[in-house]
């Protein structure tokens, strides 16, 4: 078996979490492929080198003077590096990267070196092998992965017989020049890294014991969620749930590589399993009805009111047309017989809604268009709602028990998903009562 794990910032944040880390990796065989994120915050007083990274530049740019920035980030791979004992010449490292601060350093290469340096000093703990991600992952000039050439450039490095330490976060172009992912992108790493050497599994650590049914800041105490599919995990994610990076699971769900979630302070817990199909799992254990649900504030409603508009041809194109010209992309689009409402984040139109709406009423020749602002969307997600009638009723028929007012209703044919919109001020309390029914009272239904 082939695993690949992936530690966050969180789990490699100090001398304490490295042990940690050491006693997950070598309590398995397995374990062969670590990629590592920068060093995170090990408390609320603490920083992510990451963040210091990108501020080091933001000051050079700026002409400001950055070395107390950058001593924090000294003193603390000079820390992790005096309790663990270790030998790497962190000294000269550090050299390398001042040098080159008062020089032209790219942006890219300054805020890749928390991955470098801490795979570095991995890599020495756990007695692995340092490769560096800039000569395994393989980025077009147009940004996207070369996976042959990863895979040949991973193949030509590897020596037989030790663990590998990758840096996650980063690769380089064809010219060598260093590139980095968006942000939490050592996730992706993982992924690639995963696909790459075709794993059994994508071991994902974190600080937390994998994906929770509801945000436990509006649900006290949510279960886990066992198991979970790649479509159900990406409707969660796009509604607000951020356990794993969105584009980390492409290149795992091509091959079909399970992803495990798991936190390396619980390292006993066995986590949330992604896989492409639940149904072995759920024959065992069957689901609840719903897997999780998430959600997001503040978006606008936007509502052209014309007599007969469903029944114009090309209306619905003219409408979406306005919004494509103002590049803001649209969340749903729910259509009446006289009206279409389109459903945006406010933030996207702020600036521009006066304008938005003046070219809806000139290309749609119609009078009547309302903003309606304050709206929260919520996905109540879910692989064993298929095919079950009443499941709508069921959700429908509670939120109306408890006297909210559900604004806006969307689910697509495959039925893994229902969309509800209410009002800002009803979004806790929406979730709380889905959660309620659903989960904790499972046992009625
Ligand atoms: N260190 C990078 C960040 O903070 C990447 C990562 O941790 O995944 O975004």
């Amino acid at each position: 078996m082939i695993k690949v794990v992936k530690f966050g910032g969180s789990s490699v944040a100090s001398a304490t979490q490295f042990k940690k880390v050491k006693n997950i990796i070598e309590s398995d065989k397995d374990r062969v492929f670590i990629v590592t994120s920068a060093c995170g915050k090990s408390g609320d007083e603490d920083y992510k080198v990451t963040d210091l990274l990108y501020l080091c530049h933001a000051h050079i740019k700026y002409g400001v003077p950055y070395d107390d920035l950058f001593n924090m980030i000294y003193d603390k791979y000079m820390g992790i590096k005096k309790q663990l004992n270790l030998k790497i010449d962190l000294e000269k490292e550090f050299k390398i990267i001042r040098d080159l601060m008062g020089k032209d350093i790219g942006l890219d290469y300054l805020v890749s070196r928390g991955e470098y340096l801490t795979a570095k000093c991995l890599a020495e703990y756990i007695n692995g092998q340092f490769i560096d991600a800039s000569e395994v992952i393989a980025f077009n000039y147009n940004g996207k992965v070369n996976f042959e050439k990863s895979e040949q450039n991973l193949i030509s490095k590897i020596k037989n017989g030790r663990r590998v330490v990758i840096p996650g976060f980063y690769g380089a172009l064809p010219n060598g020049v260093i590139k980095v992912m968006s942000r939490g992108g050592s996730d992706i790493s993982g992924s690639i890294l995963a696909n790459i050497v075709n794993a059994d599994v994508y071991e994902n650590w974190t600080d937390v014991s994998g994906l929770l049914i509801a945000d436990p800041r509006i649900v006290k105490n949510p279960k886990t969620i066992n198991y979970i599919t790649y479509s159900e995990l990406r409707e969660l994610s796009y509604m607000g749930a951020n356990v794993l990076h969105d584009e980390a699971i492409f290149p795992v769900s091509e091959k079909n590589i399970p992803i495990n979630i798991r936190n390396t302070n619980k390292p006993e817990h066995p986590g949330t399993m992604i896989l492409g199909d639940c149904s072995s799992q759920d024959a065992v254990d069957p689901p609840h009805f719903i897997t999780g649900i998430s959600g997001k504030k503040n978006f606008s409603v936007i509502t052209i009111n014309k007599p007969q508009i469903s029944s114009e041809v090309g209306g619905l194109r003219k409408t979406l047309q306005v919004f494509e010209d103002f590049n803001i992309s649209i969340e749903s689009v729910p259509v009446g017989v006289d009206s279409f409402s389109v459903v945006v984040e406010t933030e996207a139109i702020e600036k521009v809604v006066y304008e938005i709406i003046a070219r809806l009423k000139k290309d749609l020749d119609c009078d009547n268009v309302t903003v309606l602002d304050k709206m929260a969307l919520i996905a109540v997600v879910g692989r064993s709602m298929k095919n079950k009638p009443g499941m709508s009723g069921l959700l429908f028929g509670e939120l109306g028990a408890h006297n909210i007012n559900i604004r806006i209703i969307n689910q697509a044919a495959d039925e893994i998903d229902i969309i509800i919109g209410v009002e800002n001020k009803d979004f806790e309390k929406t979730i709380r009562c889905i959660y309620d029914k659903f989960i904790t009272r499972s046992d009625s239904l």
